[in-house]
């Protein structure tokens, strides 16, 4: 981890980096590079003991021109306004990118979760509510499940905000367990658009996914997702990691059992189908066909991506290259997928619970696939159609140019207010 680089100099970055093949003013540009709007508060929160504890937490709306903001809520330690900014930021070119109806947002609150029980998380997460109340709504922003997040929080943070504005409105919220409206494919829909990219990625470059050697880094959601669905391709999962360290199996390492056992003992260290445990960094630099890095930001920095041995990178994690990795492995010729697309199946299949929210009418988990895949191979050509275009240096750059045209597009549209 390089946690000196600020991932929202690395987002204007990557937006500067786009503008060099595209036509706009800088006034237009500078405008892409900021949130409309961050809520930043403070909870005062009781604890079991009776003690009352305060939790810095954020809320950014980064860019509302395609539609109402869209994003996750995180809680983890490290939460900084900066990291929120950032995350919105890659939202709004997410959505963009796969051609969805929204624009961009993030929360978070700086908070290690594991450090208090389910009660105290209950009432910190309604207490997150009560303050997003005044700014979310299913037209104007819409938050989902990110890091140390998922179906339990949203759907407090459903309830909560049902009750005080005295409505039933699913669609404030996505990433619900079914009974409350989630949709069926959510909890899978982030790996699965990871595996989608890779299978693409493989055919577009030529390459067979069967048999290819695949590493991991972090085996949450994301990637345990990921691992499964890409070895159900055929590819060989040789190492995995959590916060715990790495395991390794050069014959494989049974992507389905590293997750029951991690499921099982809250990490992947004792694992007993690997033959290694190996350092974080040793899975980082292995010589593996596919690296999905699928932890937190900035997993690697220039230095790491000198050594890193994977062809093919595919971003499951948002924002896990700093920028100098990515020069790095555009001069070494390391094909990097970027995450506006790869992860996008978490928001695109939040869109489609908020489509059936609405219509209250449910799809079968089926339709949600093929929906899914129909807008991630979409989305591929797109990119690839502007890669080979603009003669653009990497794929991230080009699935910037794709995105910050739809952006730009629909703020022309709207005209400005005076
Ligand atoms: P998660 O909490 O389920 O999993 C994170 C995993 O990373 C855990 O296994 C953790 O042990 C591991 N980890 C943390 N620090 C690590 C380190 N230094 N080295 C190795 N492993 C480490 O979170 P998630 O939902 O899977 O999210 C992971 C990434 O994917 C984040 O960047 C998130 O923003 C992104 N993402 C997730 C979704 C989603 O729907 N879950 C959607 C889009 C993007």
């Amino acid at each position: 981890m390089s946690p000196e680089v600020n991932p929202f100099e690395s987002l204007q970055e990557q937006i500067d980096d786009a503008s060099d093949y595209l036509e706009y003013s800088t006034d237009v540009l500078e405008r892409l590079k900021h949130p409309e709007r961050v809520l930043e508060t403070n909870l005062s929160v009781e604890m079991d003991d009776g003690s009352v504890e305060v939790f810095r937490a954020y809320r950014s709306q980064f860019n509302g021109d395609r539609g109402p903001y869209k994003g996750g809520i995180r809680y983890h330690p490290q939460v900084t306004r900066d990291e929120v900014k950032a995350l919105s930021g890659w939202m709004v070119y997410k959505c963009a990118a796969v051609n969805i109806p929204y624009g961009g947002g993030k929360g978070g609150i700086e908070i290690d979760p594991r450090q208090y029980s389910a009660s105290e998380i209950e009432r910190i997460t309604r207490s997150f509510a009560k303050e997003l109340r005044q700014i979310i709504g299913e037209d104007r922003d819409i938050p989902a499940p990110d890091v140390n997040t998922g179906q339990r929080e949203m759907n407090w943070i459903k309830d909560t905000y049902e009750t005080l504005e005295n409505t039933t409105e699913p669609g404030v919220i996505t990433g619900k367990a079914p009974e409350s409206g989630g949709s069926a494919g959510r909890v899978e829909a982030t790996g699965r658009s990871v595996m989608l990219t890779a299978r693409e990625a493989f055919d577009y470059l030529g390459k067979d996914i069967e048999d290819a050697t695949v590493a991991v880094q972090g085996y949450g959601n994301a990637g345990s997702v990921a691992a499964k669905l890409i070895e159900d391709l055929g590819a060989n999962i040789v190492a995995v990691s959590d916060s715990s360290g790495a395991v390794y199996n050069p014959d494989g390492l049974g992507a389905r059992d590293a997750k029951a056992f991690k499921s099982e003992t809250g990490s992947l260290a004792g694992y007993e189908g690997a033959t290694e445990e190996l350092t974080n960094e040793e899975l980082l630099t292995m010589d593996v066909d596919l690296l999905v890095p699928a932890a937190l930001e900035n997993a690697i920095d220039g230095d790491l991506a000198r050594d890193v041995q994977a062809d093919i990178v595919v971003e499951a994690a948002n924002g896990p290259l700093t920028p100098n990795a990515d020069d790095v492995f555009t001069e070494r010729d390391v094909a990097v997928f970027p995450d506006i697309l790869a992860n996008a199946g978490g928001v695109t299949v939040s869109y489609f619970e908020w489509v059936q929210n609405r219509q209250r009418f449910y799809w079968s988990e089926e339709r949600v696939n093929d929906e899914l895949e129909t807008i991630i191979t979409n989305a591929f050509d797109d990119l690839v159609e502007t890669y080979e275009e603009t003669g653009a240096p990497n794929f991230r750059t080009a699935m910037y140019v794709v995105a910050i045209q739809r952006v730009v597009a629909a703020a022309e549209e709207g005209g400005i207010w005076p």
